[in-house]
């Protein structure tokens, strides 16, 4: 059974703060140890689950966080980025496990709220559902028929994802926002042990979890922070549509495609 992890960095326990989020502080040297025991912590729990090949993909900023050396052998990692959001996946996998994840722009109390760029991007829509990067990774692997079988972070994301995904899909709680920069979290070595439970019962459990694949045709609607977000995008005035001074419409049949056009 193949399985996709992709680790985000907000949501890892006991981050809170930008400077843990940054590479070159010493907020962040510290914070990456963290997110790359919770990775493990999923993995072993992905194995006891039943998994037999694991893809880890490290997804926070620009991709470089893990502290390679310390990754379970047992896996392949992607690092870097580009518009593919996940290299490799495809409807042979049984699961994707977003790891590490945070609630959409404009969550109250969620720890680092935002939707991909938290400069740019006020809101994103899909057919009329504001989505987050949960909603938006789901739809993604949901296009390649993949369920989404678990998200680790705060309670807002894990909130989040129970009201897009349903109940069926695991999630797993390591900390309580109070505040955008203000936490109640569980220690990093609490934390490791709830994933890697939460992992193993997710991986056991992934074939009753369904796609999230939402009915064609496609409407992306991206509002920006800034008009100027607007003007980057180039519209053709059908499939891409300037709807207002900060709004895009992206348009078309196949789900895939509209997401990444709209990335
Ligand atoms: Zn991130």
């Amino acid at each position: 059974m193949r399985i996709y992890i992709s680790a985000d960095m907000e949501g890892v326990a006991g981050i809170f703060l930008p400077e843990q989020l940054k590479r070159g502080t010493p907020e962040y040297a510290e914070a990456r140890r963290w997110l790359t025991a919770e990775v493990n912590a999923c993995i072993e729990g992905a194995f006891k689950g039943g998994a037999t090949e694991v893809i880890v993909k490290d997804a926070h900023s620009s991709g470089f966080n893990f502290v390679l050396d310390e990754i379970d052998p047992r896996v392949e990692v992607v690092q870097g980025g580009s518009l593919s959001r996940f290299p490799g996946l495809d409807s042979s996998f049984s699961g994707l496990i977003l790891l590490c994840y945070h609630a959409m722009a404009g969550t109250q109390e969620a720890i680092c709220d935002h939707t991909m760029s938290s400069v740019d991007w006020h809101r994103y829509e899909l057919n009329g559902m504001e989505l987050g990067e949960v909603g938006i990774d789901a739809a993604e692997a949901g296009a390649l028929g993949v369920p989404v079988i678990m998200v680790s972070g705060d309670d807002k994301v894990c909130a989040e994802t129970k009201q897009l995904l349903g109940d069926e899909t695991m999630t797993c709680q390591v900390k309580i926002g109070l505040a955008r920069h203000y936490v109640r979290t569980r220690p990093p070595a609490a934390a490791r042990y709830l994933i890697r439970d939460a992992a193993e019962e997710a991986v056991r459990n992934s074939g009753r979890m369904k796609p999230f694949k939402p009915e064609p045709p496609y409407l992306v609607r991206l509002e920006y922070n800034l008009t100027s977000g607007a003007d980057r995008i180039r519209c053709d005035g059908v499939r891409t549509v300037r709807e207002g001074p900060r709004t895009i419409v992206f348009k078309g049949d196949d789900l895939l495609e509209v997401i990444t056009r709209s990335l």
